[in-house]
């Protein structure tokens, strides 16, 4: 049976799994990540090898490589921008992982070396492997630090004119919202993502409020990330509550934007926030039944992610298979 590497490049850590046709995992190996273009790409190369090397007899059944990068790349495979990795923006990555990891595909047929965002990845993985299998039109939505995720529509992952479709975490949803790093107000992200759940605790902190969150943020209202907030409503806290109910309406309302565009079958939620999903999906599905028009005849599906975090590293290799395109 085939086999592909899946790499999926975070700003912290390199995920990197072998995985056969079928979705099982062979192997997997955690490897540091880097702000600089070479040790990044030593890392890569080596994680490869090492993946490689544990396949044994199996090495021969290898088809091919994918990497998810946390950013845009251009149609010719450079990733132009990489907030969290900003030192290798500019890396033409096709051409310096081609150049590198040649040496793992020469003499075979046939050898595929994808390289995509990662969002991108995530929803291949769960729509090769995971919530999404088998479903012709799905939106992933992964709820990180940031927002991420991908469109399938009509059997394919949606990449737009020049391949940056999916920018989900920067649809605006409040003109008068507060600035995007992405230099314009009150995107998506700004309410849902970790870094927007932060934001708005910190503001009622700044105003007075929030005292039992800034508490467990150690007193410091600049230290609040959103696992504090969870932790304040599940000890019922109301103030806390008045931002998990903010915070599902955001989401609420970014879910029926998308469903109004893209008429999905599936909205998939995944990423890290949906630990504390418990909490705030009941709200957001009763806020999103409200918001939405055409109920009953147009049905979505809201649901969670099935790979956890490795849905970039297994949809990377999903990519390398060819199972998704
Ligand atoms: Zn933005």
């Amino acid at each position: 049976m085939s086999v592909a590497l899946g790499l999926d490049v975070g700003g912290t850590k390199i995920l990197a799994i072998a995985v056969s046709g079928d979705g099982t995992v062979i192997n997997e190996i955690r490897v540091k990540s880097s702000n600089s273009r070479k040790r990044l790409l030593d890392s890569l190369e080596g994680a490869t090898a090492m993946l490689v090397e544990s396949l044994g007899s199996r090495a021969e059944e290898l088809v091919g490589i994918g990497v998810g990068v946390p950013g845009l790349l251009d149609s010719h495979g450079v990733l132009e921008e990489a907030p969290n990795l900003p030192a290798v923006s500019g890396t033409p990555m096709t051409g310096e992982l081609s150049r590198r990891l040649g040496h793992v595909f020469e003499r075979r047929e046939r050898f595929r070396l994808v390289v995509d965002n990662d969002g991108m990845c995530s929803a291949a993985g769960e729509n090769a492997f995971g919530a999404a299998q088998g479903l012709s039109d799905a939106i992933v939505i992964t709820l990180g630090t940031g927002v991420g995720g991908g469109v399938i529509a009509g059997g394919q992952l949606l990449r737009g004119g020049r391949g940056f479709a999916g920018e989900i975490g920067h649809m605006v949803v409040n003109v008068d919202g507060p600035l995007c790093p992405c230099g314009r107000h009150g995107c998506w992200e700004q309410y849902v993502s970790g870094g927007g759940h932060a934001r708005l605790a910190r503001e009622a902190a700044l105003a007075g409020k929030a005292t039992r969150i800034v508490e467990i943020a150690g007193g410091n209202a600049e230290a609040i990330r959103s696992e504090h907030i969870f932790e304040a409503a599940r000890a019922g806290d109301l103030e806390a509550w008045g931002i998990v109910d903010v915070i599902s309406r955001y989401l609420a309302l970014g879910l029926a934007n998308l469903v109004e565009v893209l008429d999905p079958l599936a909205l998939i939620l995944g990423g890290g926030i949906i630990r504390d999903g418990d909490l705030f999906m009941p709200l957001t599905k009763k806020y999103f039944e409200q918001t939405r028009r055409g109920k009953g005849e147009r049905a979505v599906s809201v649901r969670s992610a099935e790979l956890g975090d490795r849905s970039g590293a297994i949809g990377a290799a999903a990519l390398a298979l060819g199972l998704v395109v």
